[in-house]
């Protein structure tokens, strides 16, 4: 690895001033800067691809002000039971034939209950048996259950942050900041990974998208992934309308989020699709190394995956590769994690 600078020393202890001088530095020298810390820590051409699958779709009785799923919003999304086990299976080896190295289950649920957690286990032994990492959003998490989930197999738990937590209660009344940190909490002492990011052109100022990037760093341990979305906005939803955040400003969020957790995977996930092929290359250079493919995207002969797989051509791009080491899944770079408990066993 080469030497690593000053910023690629993981830190939790981020104030809000420093995070927004990273905030404010001129584009080309933060670029220059997220850019030389990836390549402190990463492979540039490398690019993981995951997988995301709802088995679970609508019907919550959460009111995230961004989210089509909650029911109290009329979007148009129908409620739907949780999939079978062996329609998971099916879809993830699509997923698996189509390059995806980690596979994603998303449930719109507050929280799981606890006879859905047998259901939600079955389907993590099935998709991990097919080689592929493990990843699960279910909503919060008690203890019990993020260690069932782990001993299924699981690798991975994604719990966004969402935003700031000074502007949560603007997006998220159902429930507070205080429950995303203790299922994190769960999360971590399970020894699961963790994938926590936000959403960022929500309405919210500069300020509090350092307040978000504070937040994340400053946890005990950053998240593995870190997954950076752009809102979608749904007619229904209380944001559809809200002012689109400058292109530009997305990509510094990357390239903050690159330099203050200079080991986690940075993800491009809700809101790709609707970015140019320039505004994605931006975000690789400015140390995004993970994109989601949605789940309409599972099919080969996809325009979207097609669209995907011929600009990581012109950029010289490719997915990284997963390897199987005596039963233990995990990406082929080196140790990315910055937390002991986190590190794979092979
Ligand atoms: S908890 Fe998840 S599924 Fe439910 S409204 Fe919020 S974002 Fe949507």
């Amino acid at each position: 690895m080469p030497n690593a600078s000053p910023e690629t020393i993981l830190r939790h202890d981020w104030s809000r001033a420093e995070v927004r001088a990273l905030f404010d530095l001129s584009f080309p020298e933060l670029l220059h800067r997220a850019a030389s810390v990836h390549k402190d820590h990463f492979d540039p051409a490398e690019v993981q691809v995951s997988t995301l699958l709802s088995v679970k779709t609508g019907g919550c009785p959460e009111d995230c002000a961004y989210c089509p799923q909650a029911q109290r919003y009329h979007t148009g999304v129908d409620a739907t039971k949780l999939m079978s086990t062996e329609a998971v299976l099916e879809k993830a080896k699509q997923a698996k034939a189509a390059g995806a190295s980690r596979f994603c289950m998303g449930a719109a649920w507050r929280s799981p209950k606890d006879r859905d957690i047998p259901k939600v286990a079955a389907m993590i032994r099935e998709v991990k048996s097919l080689g592929l990492e493990t990843c699960a959003t279910l909503g919060m998490l008690s203890g019990d259950q993020a260690r069932a989930l782990k001993d299924a197999g699981l690798d991975y738990y994604n719990h966004n942050l969402d935003t700031a937590p000074e502007f949560y209660n603007e997006i998220i009344r159902t429930r507070e900041f205080q429950d995303r940190l203790d299922t994190l909490e769960h999360v971590r002492d399970v020894g699961m990974k963790t994938c926590c990011g936000g959403i960022v052109g929500m309405g919210e100022s500069r300020e509090q998208r350092a307040g978000l990037l504070q937040t994340l760093a400053n946890l005990p341990a950053h998240p593995d992934s870190v997954p950076i979305n752009r809102l979608v906005q749904v007619e229904g939803t209380p944001l559809a309308g809200t002012t689109e955040l400058d292109p530009f400003e997305f990509v510094r969020t990357i390239a903050v989020a690159r330099l203050m957790m200079p080991k986690s995977m940075v993800r491009l996930s809700a809101g790709r699709e609707s970015m140019s092929d320039e505004l994605q290359a931006l975000c690789f250079l400015a140390g995004a190394n993970s994109i989601f493919y949605g789940e309409k995207l599972l099919t080969t002969g996809n325009p979207d995956t097609e669209r995907d797989l011929a600009l990581f051509a012109r950029l010289g791009l490719r997915p990284m590769q997963i390897v199987e080491t005596a039963g233990t899944v995990h990406a082929s770079i080196e140790d990315h994690q910055d937390h002991p408990a986190h590190t794979c066993a092979a």
